[in-house]
């Protein structure tokens, strides 16, 4: 008798707000090239997924004690992330920039002296702020989502925050209420993550499925779709 197979359906952590890659729309339904790329790859590669916003740090904790089993959260490949986890082909490239409120008059990294930073807790932007905060003499205070790092510029208790260019100068133009004052420092490459030795049948179908939307122009319409310019 033939057999029927259901499909596999995988646990994937995410962020909560780091638009344009993820954020939940007005319907309260999570969006962005992120949810856009893990949905079209599981469709394509006939896979299920059941999508978590815990947030970017729980997110990476979750996976690396093997409680999810993949996570997409515009996450840079890093080696130092590597030594836990296994990353896809990349698929997106950004960089640390610093940004401040409209009004400041702060324009660089001197500019921070005697200051307080607000970065994101576990983040590049994070990791990034503490590797120049003694050079520069500033102090760093670190939050769980994006929103509460921006909010902490906009009221003035920080006077900067660092976090990604795709995603600050997306926001700049979104009417985030920010200005972005330095070019991207760290560029990197973001990746879709398993846990190290896990999941590979996973981690192969992502690479499959994105090479796939690729080729056939998913992949450019989505990036499109966000972003407003081409991949
Ligand atoms: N790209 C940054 C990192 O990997 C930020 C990711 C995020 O905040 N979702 O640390």
């Amino acid at each position: 008798a033939p057999q029927v197979h259901a499909a596999t359906t995988y646990t994937i952590g995410t962020d909560v707000t780091f638009p344009p890659f993820v954020y939940a729309n007005s319907n309260n339904k999570y969006v962005g090239i992120d949810m856009e790329l893990i949905r079209s790859i599981a469709k394509e590669e006939g896979f299920k997924v059941d999508i978590k916003p815990l947030g970017f740090n729980a997110a990476v904790q979750s996976l690396s004690s093997g409680q999810i089993d993949g996570v997409i959260a515009g996450m840079t490949i890093t080696d130092e992330r590597k030594q836990t986890l296994d990353f896809s082909t990349p698929y997106y490239e950004s960089g640390i920039v610093m940004a401040v409120a409209p009004n400041s008059k702060i324009t660089n990294l001197k500019g921070l002296k005697g200051k307080t930073v607000a970065v994101k807790t576990g983040t590049q932007g994070a990791t990034y702020a503490n590797s120049i905060k003694d050079k520069y003499g500033f102090k760093v205070v670190t939050f769980d989502d994006s929103d509460n790092v921006y909010n902490d510029v906009k009221t003035g208790n920080s006077v900067a925050c660092f976090d990604d260019s795709a995603v600050l100068n997306y926001g700049v133009k979104t009417g985030l209420g920010l200005k972005v004052v330095t070019k991207p420092a760290d560029i990197g490459q973001y990746g879709f993550a398993v846990k190290k030795g896990q999941n590979q049948k996973l981690l192969k179908m992502f690479n499959e499925g994105l090479a796939k939307l690729k080729k056939n122009g998913k992949y450019d319409q989505i990036i499109k779709k966000y972003t407003g310019k081409a991949a």
